[in-house]
């Protein structure tokens, strides 16, 4: 049988490339907090995503739990059921209750015409997701956030070089939080990053991930460690000359995906003709005209040595830790109940070959017939 192939496999640029970086950090000696590196990464990122604060993480879910500590969130925030589980955890890690709000069945992301419904005296922000880097409604959140005196925190992990109408769509609501872990389009091994507008909130942000410290002596919050390290920020200012291309190499499986795919009845691609996304997923549904159920063509595709992924299958409102909240009856989430049992997201990463891909197609379609 053929090798493997996997829904993604980390881009690694040319082992000799990394080499002078460690270089560096042998001669110089600095590891972490907040070195060289770091500091050039942050700028590199600013200036690669158009934005104007950028401040690095250990991981994309202590970013997501310093984000709301950096507004001093509480009570109850309006979020999607339809994404990776550590959107709701880092509610839970504040001491937030996470109120579920459904999806809208063409972008598979938060439906800002449901979340008013949900909105308490309780409610202090939303914190959506741009599922599979396709971009959310910012405009239509916006208002409601302003409306109600929320604080919008875009869960923005799929959301790497993602533009939409008015630049990078990581410039929208208070915070995004980016992840830059290994199965990311962008990675450092692990990291993350929070981007915020102005000056102040970054310093407390830069407060928080560093043990609430703000000078030698000087403790001001119960800051978490979440600094990123020398050994990850120079990897990722490595991965920066190649994202580029990796980006382009992306665009060309999806595009060659939906050519391979059309016409077959009770497969539909997602999130096509606008371009806007980053093709960091390729997610399909497999609807009941298609003559076998979501989970046949997975484990069809498992004895082929294909491993799709199911994302985003269980609902996060599914997890025993929240469906005993009211938001998490599956009544209230029909269209992310029906996603969740439909949705299965193929193989993309740079080095996908062409006939690994034709494979997929082949087996999708031959299962068809
Ligand atoms: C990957 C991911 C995270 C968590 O990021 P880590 O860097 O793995 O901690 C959070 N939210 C979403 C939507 C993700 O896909």
């Amino acid at each position: 049988m053929s090798k493997p192939i996997y829904v993604t496999q980390p881009y690694l640029p040319p082992l000799e490339e990394f080499i002078p970086y460690l270089e560096k950090i042998w001669d110089n000696k600095i590891l972490t907090n907040g070195g060289p590196f770091h500091q050039q990464l942050e700028k590199e990122l600013c200036d690669y995503l158009g934005v104007k604060h950028i401040s690095l993480f250990t991981n994309g879910t202590i970013a997501l739990v310093t984000a709301l500590q950096a507004l001093r969130i509480t009570g109850e925030v309006i979020t999607t059921p339809y994404s990776f589980v550590a959107t709701a955890h880092s509610l839970l890690w504040n001491g937030i209750k996470p109120v579920f709000v459904d999806i809208d069945p063409n972008t598979l992301n938060l439906n800002p015409a449901k979340i008013e419904a949900a909105i308490t005296p309780h409610t202090t922000a939303i914190m959506p997701v741009h599922c599979y880097g396709q971009p959310c409604d910012v405009d239509a959140i916006q208002k409601i956030a302003d409306n109600y005196n929320l604080k919008v925190i875009y869960d923005a992990a799929h959301a790497f070089g993602v533009k939409c109408h008015c630049g990078s769509v990581l410039n929208h609501g208070d915070l995004s939080v980016l992840s830059f872990h290994a199965t990311k389009v962008f990675n450092t091994f692990e990291g993350g990053a929070i981007i915020c507008p102005d000056a102040k909130t970054k310093q407390r942000i830069d407060h928080l991930k560093n043990f609430g410290f703000v000078d030698e002596v000087t403790v001001v919050a119960p800051g978490i460690n979440g600094k990123m390290s020398e050994l990850n920020a120079a990897f990722g200012l490595l991965q920066l000359k190649h994202v580029d291309a990796a980006l382009a190499r992306r665009k060309e499986i999806d595009a060659a995906y939906r050519a391979g795919l059309q016409g077959v009845k009770g497969i539909v691609c997602l999130n096509g003709g606008e371009q806007t996304t980053n093709h960091s997923y390729f997610p399909i549904l497999v609807q009941p005209d298609y003559p076998m159920s979501r989970d046949a063509l997975y484990q069809e595709l498992k004895d082929h040595n294909i491993f799709a992924r199911r994302y985003f299958y269980p609902l996060i409102s599914d997890f025993p830790m929240y469906r005993s909240l009211p938001s998490a009856e599956r009544n209230n989430l029909p269209v992310a109940t029906v996603a969740a049992a439909q949705v299965m997201c193929l193989p993309i990463y740079p080095a996908l070959s062409n006939a690994d891909q034709t494979q997929v197609i082949e087996v999708i379609k031959r299962a068809a017939a």
